[in-house]
Parts: structure tokens; C-alpha cells; sequence
């Protein structure tokens, strides 16, 4: 950005910073450098953040909780966006909207992290969103994701998908308009390739909410038996191949344990890829490519990265 171009984005956002080091906005706990983070507050404010960023051509980025993300070491030039204020917001949707006995329409905004909104359905004994307890990240990240675990998705909860388009004009997506796939949520026709998910209204099941913390307790416990605690990662690294298990084919090649710098394919679950301190985004690159190398010749199966690379 010229400094006419800082200087303009400085009066649209309230908090700008510049060059920043992505490193503690991934949970790899590693990045490049970023010309521009902005936090944005409110619908306003991002609304005439896009459509300034779309008039003056500028590269962006949205990020949640940086648990799905590796930022290569490069300088990104543009700007990453961060939803703060409220667009992190809870709110029941009105009852006379919907039929009571299905449950409880709620709207969680998409800056909102995933760990508050389990903490408010159990305040407000509401259920359903338990199989999601111990996934890092926000609402927003998630919807996009399509992140899911125990068999079941976000998306099976969601009512309908609020976004704003990269001209700056709110959009509301019905569940069955959206595209949802493993890992993937698409919207369809013109906006399918640059979306930024505001909002998602859920439909929530009432429930006891100790019931509701239990359960969540108990997942979270499950997870951390199978899971590498304490270090840097974004979970599972690649996408389960069409009836298989990615870190099965990893672990039948030999590769738990296999590094790259200071990466290393996690010794307790395959398909994690740690940082074990001090791991460069191109070791992370290195050890992923080297991974795909070797399960494709063991097992002729080629992975797919679920982590969305920058
Ligand atoms: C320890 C660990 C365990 C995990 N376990 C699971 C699991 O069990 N199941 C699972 O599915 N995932 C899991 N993950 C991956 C990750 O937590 C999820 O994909 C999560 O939903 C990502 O959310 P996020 O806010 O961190 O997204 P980010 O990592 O910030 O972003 C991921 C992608 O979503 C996009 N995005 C983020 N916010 C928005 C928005 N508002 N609008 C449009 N696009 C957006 C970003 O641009 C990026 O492309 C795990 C990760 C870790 C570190």
C-alpha cells in the first residue's frame, strides 16, 4: 500500500496495526509478516473496510482463531481482518419467528470463538453443539470449515449463513442454498469465491445445561488421550481421503515421528504436524510435501491439505 492508501485505511479502521508478525495468530505458533491486521468492530466498519479494499484492488484475508491457517514466511502485502465488537455477539433470534417446539434459533456472530459459545448454550441450557467441544477457533472459521467432529458437522445446526459480500452488502444464505461438503462450505454462484461469514443462526435443542457440560467435559477429555497436548499445531494437518483415515495411511507409511526442522509428524496422532519450538512456516511446507511424497508411493493415495495455506 502507497501511503495515501495507508493514511485512508487508517480513518476507516480504529485499530490498524502494520507489519505484523502472524506468528501468535496461528496456533502453529509460527508466520510471516503481514502489512496490515485490522480489528474490525462493527458491521459498519467492515462493510466500508471491503468496499474500500475492493475499490483500491487490495489483497485480504479473514482469520479467526488461526487454528485451521499456516502463513508462509513471506511479507503478505494487504490486509488480515479479525472480527472483534460486536460481531462476536450471541443473540436469540425472536421466538414468534419460528415454531418454539423445534427448538431455539440463535445468532452467533462469526468473531464469537467456538469455546464461549459452547460456554453460553450451557448458561442457557441449550444443546446440540456438544460434539464441537474442545475444537479451537471461532464460529466464523468453523462455518467456513465446515469443522466437525464425532461424525457430525456445523453445519447440520445452521439455519441459514449471514455474509458480506467483497462489495460490502450483507447476504443471508439458507442452509439449503449454501454448499456444504467435508471440510468446505461454499456459497453458491457469484459469491462462491470470496465470502466473509458474518453470522450463522443455529437451531438449538433445549437441554440441562450440567448435562450439556458433562458431556462437553468428557469429549474434551476423549481428544486430549488422542491428541499431542502443548504444542503448536492446527490439528489434523490433511483431509480424510474418500473411506479412509489420513492418519492411518501416514502411520502405515512409517512416518510418525518423520521431521523436518523443528516439525514433526506428531508421534501420538499422524495426522497432526507439530511445532516442537521454534519451527520456520518451510519446515512445516517441507515436512507436509515430504509426507504426501511418501504416502502417495506407499499407498497411491495423494492428501489433501485441510489446512489452508497463505
Ligand atoms: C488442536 C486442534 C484440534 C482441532 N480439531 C478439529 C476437529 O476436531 N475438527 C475440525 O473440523 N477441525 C479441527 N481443528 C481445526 C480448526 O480448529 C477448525 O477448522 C476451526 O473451525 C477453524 O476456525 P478458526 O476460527 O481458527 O479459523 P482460521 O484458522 O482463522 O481460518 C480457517 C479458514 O477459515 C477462513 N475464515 C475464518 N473466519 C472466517 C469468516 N468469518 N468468514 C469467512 N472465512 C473465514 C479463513 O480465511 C481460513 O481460510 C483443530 C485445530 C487444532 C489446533
Amino acid at each position: 500500500m502507497n501511503h495515501q492508501q495507508c493514511a485512508e485505511l487508517a480513518t476507516i479502521c480504529r485499530s490498524i496495526r502494520w507489519d505484523v508478525d502472524m506468528a501468535p495468530y496461528s496456533t502453529f505458533r509460527t508466520g510471516g509478516v503481514a502489512e496490515a491486521m485490522v480489528e474490525v468492530g462493527d458491521i459498519a466498519e467492515l462493510s466500508a473496510l471491503l468496499r474500500w479494499l475492493q475499490k483500491e484492488q487490495t489483497q485480504w484475508h479473514v482469520i479467526g482463531g488461526g487454528s485451521n491457517i499456516l502463513v508462509t514466511g513471506r511479507y503478505h502485502e494487504g490486509v488480515f481482518i479479525r472480527l472483534r465488537g460486536s460481531i462476536q455477539d450471541i443473540l436469540l433470534e425472536p421466538p414468534d419467528a419460528y415454531a418454539a417446539e423445534e427448538g431455539v434459533l440463535v445468532r452467533v456472530h462469526a468473531g464469537c470463538s467456538l469455546a464461549a459459545f459452547l460456554g453460553w448454550c450451557v448458561r442457557n441450557d441449550l444443546g446440540g453443539l456438544e460434539f464441537m467441544a474442545g475444537i479451537p477457533g471461532s464460529v466464523g472459521g468453523a462455518i467456513r470449515m465446515n469443522a466437525g467432529a464425532l461424525g457430525h458437522a456445523i453445519s447440520e445446526l445452521l439455519e441459514s449463513v449471514h455474509c458480506m459480500t467483497s462489495q460490502g452488502e450483507t447476504l443471508a444464505v439458507a442452509k439449503d442454498a449454501a454448499l456444504f461438503a467435508y471440510r468446505s462450505t461454499r456459497l453458491p454462484g457469484e459469491h462462491a469465491g470470496k465470502m466473509l461469514i458474518t453470522a450463522g443462526v443455529f437451531r438449538l435443542q433445549r437441554a440441562d445445561g450440567k448435562h450439556v457440560a458433562a458431556r462437553c467435559r468428557e469429549i474434551v477429555e476423549q481428544r486430549k488421550q488422542k491428541q499431542p497436548q502443548g504444542l503448536g499445531s492446527a490439528g489434523s494437518f490433511f483431509k480424510n481421503p474418500e473411506g479412509d483415515f489420513a492418519g492411518r495411511l501416514i502411520e502405515r507409511a512409517g512416518l510418525k515421528g518423520l521431521s523436518h526442522g523443528k516439525a514433526m509428524v506428531s508421534p501420538k496422532h499422524a495426522n497432526f504436524i507439530v511445532n516442537t519450538g521454534g519451527a520456520v512456516p518451510e519446515d512445516i511446507i517441507a515436512l507436509m510435501e515430504e509426507v504426501r511424497r511418501k504416502v502417495l508411493q506407499h499407498s497411491g493415495v495423494l492428501l489433501e491439505p485441510e489446512v489452508r495455506i497463505y
